[in-house]
């Protein structure tokens, strides 16, 4: 297949660009690189299967040559990051997503919608199914992602009924793994950083708040199966398994031996309570499940936190000038 990955140098992306590859895919990566960052596909850099084009996918998106599939994952997609980029948060999920969409119309691919588990907001329904519409302020410092998500489902789902556009859509929940930026602002990159730095782990409010995490490589499987089927979704995508963010801040402290303290700070305005997914349609529809423990997903993810400092000082060593 050739498949266009918006959003495939951030994170998540990336790794969904590895997976396809891995499979023989052919994959061009459209990323503005506002917050993703070069070195998560400079592996990639040769592999005969991978272009990479730097553009900001709201002004336009041209691709040239065959196109089977679009997976739109390209937006802002930590707090800290939203909140920096209000506005190109909204004409990334609005002018973005319509962009991304003609180019599967007109090539008649298949298009996948990374939405959010930011659609239900704070929820009161819990776990949170696909048939929940959600609590979301859409006045409130979360509205410029959570709106910007929910005007993405229903453009994609209007694509659907009245061009029969192949749309599907996953409500992708909280991610974590590898190639996380240490200061992207989210939980678990915020507690791995701090806890190798021997720092405190903020704690936002009294840490009761839940998540559910789930492992990059899991969520990935889910995405590929996505692109590969013609399900309509919504489908929620994430790990059942949750926790407090204070059993996150143990955990974290187990998997890198910290002897790290706590400090408690503010819970950030219409920080949602509690989230955690129902599945069972991704497991019946698409037969997809998670299988990487949080245990296992943070040895992983501390283990490529670990290596990453070590090869940031390894250069810094390098780049210091020799005496002679
Ligand atoms: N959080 C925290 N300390 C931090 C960063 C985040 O306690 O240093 C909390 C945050 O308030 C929220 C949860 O961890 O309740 C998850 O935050 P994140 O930004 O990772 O994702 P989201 O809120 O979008 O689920």
């Amino acid at each position: 297949m050739h498949v266009v990955v918006t959003g495939g140098g951030g994170f998540l992306g990336s790794h969904l660009c590895d997976a396809l590859l891995r499979r023989g895919d052919h994959v061009l990566c459209v990323d503005d690189l506002s917050t993703g960052d070069p070195e998560n596909t400079a592996h990639l850099a040769g592999h005969p299967g991978f272009t990479f084009v730097q553009a900001d996918v709201t002004a336009a998106l041209e691709v040239p040559g065959p196109v089977d599939a679009v997976a739109h994952l390209a937006s802002p997609a930590s707090p800290p990051d939203y909140h920096r980029r209000p506005l190109a948060t909204l004409a990334v999920g609005s002018r973005g997503t319509e962009n991304a969409l003609r180019l599967a119309v007109a090539r008649r691919a298949r298009f996948v919608l990374a939405s959010t588990s930011e659609v239900y907001g704070d929820p009161v329904v819990h776990p949170q199914r696909e048939d929940y519409w959600g609590n979301v302020n859409p006045v409130g410092p979360r509205s410029v992602y959570d709106e910007a998500k929910r005007f993405a489902e229903a453009l994609s789902t209007a694509y659907r009924r009245t061009l029969d556009a192949d749309v599907g859509i996953l409500r992708i929940f909280n991610t974590y793994g590898p190639r996380m930026r240490p200061h992207d602002g989210r939980v678990v990159s915020t507690f791995i950083r701090q806890a190798l730095d021997g720092e405190p782990l903020t704690i936002y409010g009294d840490g009761s708040q839940t998540r559910s995490f789930c492992y990059v490589d899991d969520l990935v499987r889910g995405i590929v199966a996505m692109i590969d089927s013609d399900l309509p979704g919504p489908l929620n995508l994430g790990n059942p398994s949750e926790r407090t963010v204070r059993e996150l801040a143990e955990l974290v402290r187990g998997a890198t031996g910290s002897e790290s303290g706590l400090e408690f700070r503010p819970l950030p305005v219409d920080d949602p309570t509690r989230r955690r997914p129902v599945i069972t349609r991704a497991q019946h529809q698409l037969g997809w499940f998670p299988q990487v423990t949080i245990e296992e997903g943070l040895r992983q993810t501390v283990g490529w936190f670990r290596s990453r400092r070590g090869q940031a000082s390894a250069e810094r060593t390098a780049r210091k000038p020799v005496r002679c």
